[in-house]
């Protein structure tokens, strides 16, 4: 499957690259090195990296402004529905491809590059690279490391193999890229962030059967002077807790009007929860948008009756 991919690169002449909305790490990082390794390959093609960017972010990459294209490739990165992409729709494309490593959800019509074994959509795409005559460098492995970095929580997650290690390895001694540098484009954060995780840690609730939640208001942002995207994405720093099995927060996001719902486990798998939400996403990290805040509280209940259930069987 990888060279049908690298057999539709070459036929098109333009390229667009999207990823899903809520921009993170590895999809940013995994649509700008597709872009940039085809444009070092072929220097000649229009290539497009396109989607609403994230000021947390700046420091990673620049994304392309969305032109008028015909007769042009679709690859969408680190997306497993169509709900959820940004900004472009596959049937204005006269082909699509999905680079994904989320579990099936839609089909987007043309080639399917699902691997839901790999750490990150980066990893994939490093594979990518070995294995066809796609080329890289200093710059676009650093966006590959940052991406599998980031979406394995710094190789916490199992799905950070040895497989996963090595390709890194490989890489670190072919490219020579400086770690903390890129570790501070990726985990600089203000004070204010830092506080409000503070906040977090003291007033997350905790059922007995080891749920942990918190329901981060508007008006909670505000008071910390932080933004809602950066408040979503804190989840990630709640794993081990000796108390806590599933963790979850619950973001309100005043703008949109909705609630933005991350779940994460280190017992019971979760998405099935959140699909029952409209939501979806792995086994282990999961999330969900939600209208009302009683929805949001719908999912907590369902995941403490997951918990119960879970808590008999390993007993
Ligand atoms: P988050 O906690 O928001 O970073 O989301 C964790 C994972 O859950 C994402 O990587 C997605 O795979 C999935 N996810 C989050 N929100 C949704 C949603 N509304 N619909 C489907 N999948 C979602």
């Amino acid at each position: 499957m990888y060279n049908e991919i690298y057999e539709k690169i070459k036929e098109f002449e333009t390229i667009v690259i999207a990823r899903h909305i809520g921009v993170d790490p590895d999809a940013l990082c995994s649509q700008l090195a597709m872009r940039d390794s085809i444009k070092l390959s072929f220097p000649e093609k229009k290539v497009l990296a396109i989607g609403t960017g994230s000021q947390k972010f700046l420091q990673i990459g620049k994304l392309d402004k969305m032109e008028e294209v015909t007769h042009a490739l679709l690859i969408v990165c680190d997306t497993p529905d169509l709900k959820r992409i940004d900004g472009a729709k596959p049937e204005d494309f006269s082909f699509t491809i999905k680079i994904d490593h989320h579990p099936f959800i839609d089909s987007f019509g043309g080639i399917e590059l699902i691997e839901d074994d790999k750490s990150s959509t980066c990893e994939i795409i490093m594979k990518l690279i070995e294995d066809t005559p796609l080329k890289c460098n200093k710059e676009i492995a650093e966006l590959l490391y940052m991406g599998l970095v980031s979406d394995s929580n710094r190789f916490l997650f199992n799905s950070a193999t040895a497989n996963t290690f090595q390709r890194v390895a490989e890489y670190m001694k072919k490219y020579q890229f400086d770690l903390s540098e890129l570790y501070g484009k990726l985990y600089l954060r203000p004070l204010s962030e830092v506080r409000l995780e503070g906040y977090i840690s003291l007033n997350m609730i905790v059922t007995e059967n080891k749920l942990g939640y918190i329901v981060i208001t508007d008006d909670l942002i505000k008071e910390f002077g932080v933004d809602s995207a950066s408040a979503g994405n804190m989840i990630n720093d709640f794993n081990y807790i000796k108390e806590v099995l599933v963790w979850a927060t619950i973001t309100e996001d005043a703008k949109n009007k909705q609630y933005r719902v991350s779940i994460r486990s280190r017992g019971p798998k979760i998405h099935k929860v959140a699909e029952a939400h409209n939501g979806g996403g792995h086994e282990m990290a999961s999330g969900a948008r939600v209208k009302t805040l009683d929805e949001a509280m719908l999912i907590m209940k369902d995941l403490d009756e997951e918990l119960k259930k879970y808590n008999k069987e390993v007993e």
